[in-house]
């Protein structure tokens, strides 16, 4: 951890000064531009794919993670290719010289794979550090991670001065860290929303004092459950294998990384839009007008924090996971949150399901056996309801089963399994 404590202080200061509360938001996009202008300059030519003259961001061509992939080694400086990469991975190797390499946990034909330097890592720890407990960093904090273990940016745990870092991988499931985590009694706890909630389920003993929930997509059942265990706020790290994009203040509410990624929004209806983004601090691997594949909802307010950062009312789900129902006139598109909202509301008692779409004219909700047959009922007239409303042909059926923690993969309780659609 102390190496690079440079880079990490300096990412950390920036980090913090660019967020400071009153900072007029002219400020913060005139530094934003300045260095996302020096970037364009510098760094991004010296990948093939941005070879040539150089180019203003609006006239760059927008890149999705399919074009990334497919030529890995056009925007990377070193030129490895993705096949490289995966080789280097499935050697159980998070390193490519001093580069940390990973991949995002998605299916085997879908996966982002990233690659940083050592200092693009300090600076990442720094920048999270900021943002997540500057406050705390007074005295001696435990800091437990729980994330899988596809990525080598966690290899610098250890202790420095008031840090001791810990990391638990998720893949081998709970079961195997549990005990070592409750023994590590960690003060801040970062995991996915479904790991806190089993830690909430199971009872555990750990007292943290700041918790964050990172990686997936947070639903207000779990959230419920998680606060109401531990007595604390749930705090939100919304990171993908693209980098860090927003943390939430002390009011709650989630800010984009706007200090070292440049965002453009391109909408998807009800109020809903999808983020290009440009990481203006990287240079190793180049995203410039990457488009993700998220749905988010954005504030039209400032937050009363005060921080000039622009903030998301809602990580709504991905973009993949919109259901696209036949009807009588063309398809009809139904947002994860509209679908997730229809089952919750529809019974109190339910705080837990999947929704799958698993052909165009056919709907599954999974819910738990134990759940009241009533209960289970209104879940299935809501959906019904949902559907016929919009006039869309689709049969709703549903499953009564166990629903696991499944630490293979990530949570996604609203799940299309059918060719993704675009907004474009
Ligand atoms: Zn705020």
């Amino acid at each position: 951890l102390i190496t690079g404590a440079g880079e990490v202080l300096t990412s950390f200061a920036r980090t913090l000064r660019l967020s400071r509360k009153g900072l007029d938001r002219n400020r913060l996009e005139r530094a934003q531009r300045q260095a996302l202008d020096r970037w364009l300059t510098r760094d991004l030519p010296k990948v093939p794919f941005y070879e040539g003259p150089i180019r203003p961001l609006n006239d760059l061509p927008v890149v999705d993670k399919t074009t990334q992939m497919e030529s890995f080694d056009e925007f990377n400086q070193l030129g490895l290719s993705a096949d490289d990469i995966r080789g280097a991975l499935q050697d159980g190797s998070f390193r490519f010289g001093t580069h940390t390499i990973g991949a995002s946990t998605g299916t085997s034909g879908n996966r982002g794979f990233f690659i940083i330097s050592q200092a693009e890592n300090n600076a990442w720890l720094g920048s999270i550090l900021a943002k997540t407990i500057p406050d705390l960093l007074w005295r001696q904090q435990r800091v437990a991670v729980v994330l899988p273990q596809n990525t080598g940016l966690y290899d610098n745990a250890g202790r420095a001065n008031r840090l001791d870092l810990r990391f638990f991988d998720l893949t081998i499931g709970p079961e195997r860290w549990q005990r070592e985590l409750e023994a590590f009694a960690p003060t801040v706890l970062v995991a996915p929303p479904k790991v806190l909630r089993h830690l909430a389920d199971e009872k555990s003993a750990i007292r943290p004092v700041r918790l964050f929930s990172a990686a997936e997509t947070l639903d207000l059942v779990d959230r419920t459950a998680i606060e109401t265990r531990f007595g604390r706020p749930l705090e939100q790290i919304y990171m993908a294998t693209e980098g860090l994009l927003a943390v939430t203040c002390r009011r709650g509410n989630l800010h984009l990384a706007e200090e070292s990624v440049f965002f453009e929004f391109e909408t998807v209806g009800d109020g809903l839009v999808s983020p290009l983004i440009t990481c203006f601090r990287r240079r190793v691997q180049i995203m410039a007008r990457y488009r993700m594949n998220d749905l988010l909802r954005l504030s039209p307010a400032p937050c009363p924090c005060g921080s000039p950062l622009r903030w998301v009312l809602e990580v709504v789900g991905r973009q993949d996971d919109i259901f696209q129902i036949p009807s009588g006139h063309g398809t009809v598109l139904v947002t994860p949150d509209i679908l997730r909202n229809a089952i919750l509301e529809a019974d109190r008692r339910i705080d837990d399901f999947r929704i799958v779409q698993t052909e165009p004219g056919r709907i599954e909700i999974h819910l738990k056996p134990e759940l009241p047959e009533d209960a289970a009922s209104a879940a299935l007239f809501a959906i019904e309801n949902l559907v016929a409303n919009r006039n869309g042909r689709a049969k709703v059926v549903m499953n009564r089963r166990q629903l696991h923690l499944e630490t293979g993969r990530k949570l996604r309780r609203v799940e299309s399994r059918i060719p993704a659609w675009r907004a474009d």
